[in-house]
């Protein structure tokens, strides 16, 4: 069956690059909002919009009887839940199947298999794929907490088992720390994700994030390469790259491989993200987790393959088999996103909702901007600070890191404080050009080299 009409359980530029996809392929759109999001980019670019409730996230984008109420008045045969909010959550997928809709993603079984990060680990492990040391499932209290940081040596990292987002993770220096944080950690999980289980892990110091994009329609299984996502603030990304520039040949192969192992397990359909810690002196590749889901740094693949992921998802979701095979799918030049944020880099990252007073965006071959943006918009106060991402491509690191710094220089949003000076001193700072970094890197950076640099790019602007 092909997919008529779709609802779009999301906001923000996730929205619109769905709703982009279902207009291409002619499917109908039907965008959700709160009471807060009524003007919102994804509301203008549908076909028809539905209020599902006011601005806290707990009363609209995640209110699963609301969504799905929307969808059987507005007589779409699919959902997209984009990320965030319900796109990880097993028994939305399966209200939406048992309401006799498609869910556009995997089965319910298969996000709580994966989608679960304890529950992952063990499955990454029957699959022969190497994880980071650390407790066998969830850690039943602080005595078998003590036994097992005991095991692997502190520094341990504190996990929930439903964390996401960079959110739900401490790093404990020692048993006096681990005693104090479990509890608090555990109540936080329980408060934040519905969920308190807690897993420890080794931590695993100067390691890159390294992760592969997977595809699967229940019978085939793909891999579109793998993306460098190690500049990241608090455990969010940042700034992401495809390839991952530093992987040798059969190291790549290795761990895209490993990736589609997992996705076979489980029988994997739709799309989805295997991530990995990658240590660059020993070889060595760790699972972290599986993300169920299209992820925000999905452009670089599609800029290095030219395949449109989001498109395929619909597809597929739609009963036809995947459109490629794994010969099918090659990698040309070298893409970067920068993840656009109204946060005020020279002021503790603080958030900085307000009103677009003017907004002008780079054009040309190779560049992309994903937004959810237009001039007159008012960011709302209450949701995640992702106004858009400015993606490039060129045909190598080099010139790609060239063609960013002028396109971050023509892209000029007025009217709220945003991250693009940040992002264009990392694009002409040197340990990034060498592509010299790990996921510790960018905060130090951020204390050490930004001020200086920004103080000198302000000038040349
Ligand atoms: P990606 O790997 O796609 O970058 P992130 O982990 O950064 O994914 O999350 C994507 C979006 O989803 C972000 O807006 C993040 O805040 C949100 N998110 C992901 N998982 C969760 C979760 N468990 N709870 C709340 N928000 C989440
Ligand atoms: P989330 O679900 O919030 O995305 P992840 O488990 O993917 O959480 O971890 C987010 C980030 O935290 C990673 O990209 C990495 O930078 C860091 N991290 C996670 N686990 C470890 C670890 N065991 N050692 C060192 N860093 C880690
Ligand atoms: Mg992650």
């Amino acid at each position: 069956m092909t997919i008529g009409a779709v609802l779009v359980a999301n906001r923000g530029e996730i929205a619109v690059r769905v709703i982009k996809a279902a207009k291409a392929l002619g499917i109908r759109t039907v965008q959700v909002h709160s009471a807060a999001d009524a003007d919102m980019l994804a509301v203008r670019l549908a076909d028809e919009a539905v209020n599902i409730g006011p601005p806290a996230p707990k009363k609209s984008y995640l209110n699963i009887e609301a969504v799905i109420a929307a969808a059987k008045a507005a007589g779409v045969d699919a959902v997209h839940p984009g990320y965030g909010f319900l796109s990880e959550n097993g028994d939305f997928a399966d209200a939406v199947r048992d309401a006799g809709m498609i869910f556009i993603g995997p089965s319910g079984d298969a996000i709580r298999t994966l989608g679960d990060k304890v529950a992952a680990r063990q499955m990454a492990k029957r699959a022969g794929v190497p994880t980071v040391p650390g407790s066998d499932g969830r850690v039943a209290g602080l005595d078998a907490a003590r036994l097992f940081a005991g095991e692997i040596g502190f520094p341990v990292m504190l996990k929930a088992a439903a964390g996401g987002g960079g959110r739900g993770i401490r790093i404990v220096d020692s048993i006096a720390q681990l005693e104090q944080q479990f509890p608090l950690a555990s109540a936080e999980a329980l408060a934040a994700f519905g969920d308190g289980g807690l897993y420890l892990e080794k931590v695993i110091a100067r390691a890159r994030h390294v992760e592969v994009q997977i595809f699967g329609d229940g019978q085939n299984f793909v891999h579109f390469f793998e993306r460098e996502c190690s500049l990241q603030r608090r455990r969010q990304k940042v700034w992401e790259e495809a390839p991952a520039f530093m992987l040798p040949a059969d190291m790549r192969e290795r761990l895209c491989m490993s990736a589609v192992a997992l996705a076979r397990e489980v029988g994997y359909r739709g799309a989805g993200t295997v991530e990995y810690l990658y240590d660059d002196e020993t070889g060595d590749f760790y699972f972290i987790e599986v993300n169920t889901r299209i992820q925000v740094e999905h452009p670089v693949t599609e800029m290095i393959t030219g395949f449109d992921l989001v498109q395929e998802m619909f597809k597929v979701a739609g009963g036809a088999a995947l459109s490629v095979t794994q010969r099918d799918i090659a990698a040309t030049g070298h893409a970067i996103e920068c993840r656009i944020n109204a946060e005020d880099p020279f002021k503790a990252f603080q958030p900085s909702p307000g009103t677009i007073t003017s907004l002008s965006v780079p054009e040309g071959e190779g560049i992309r901007f994903d937004t959810m943006l237009y001039e007159g918009y008012t960011i709302p106060p209450f949701y995640d600070s992702l106004l858009g991402k400015l993606i490039v491509h060129a045909e190598t690191r080099e010139t790609c890191l060239e063609k960013l710094a002028a396109a971050l220089t023509a892209l000029a949003i007025e009217g709220v404080p945003t991250t693009v000076p940040l992002h264009l001193a990392l694009a002409r700072d040197a340990s990034v050009g060498k592509g010299a970094f790990h996921t510790r890197f960018l905060e130090q950076w951020l204390v050490h080299d930004f001020p200086a640099l920004a103080g000198r790019t302000q000038e040349v602007a």
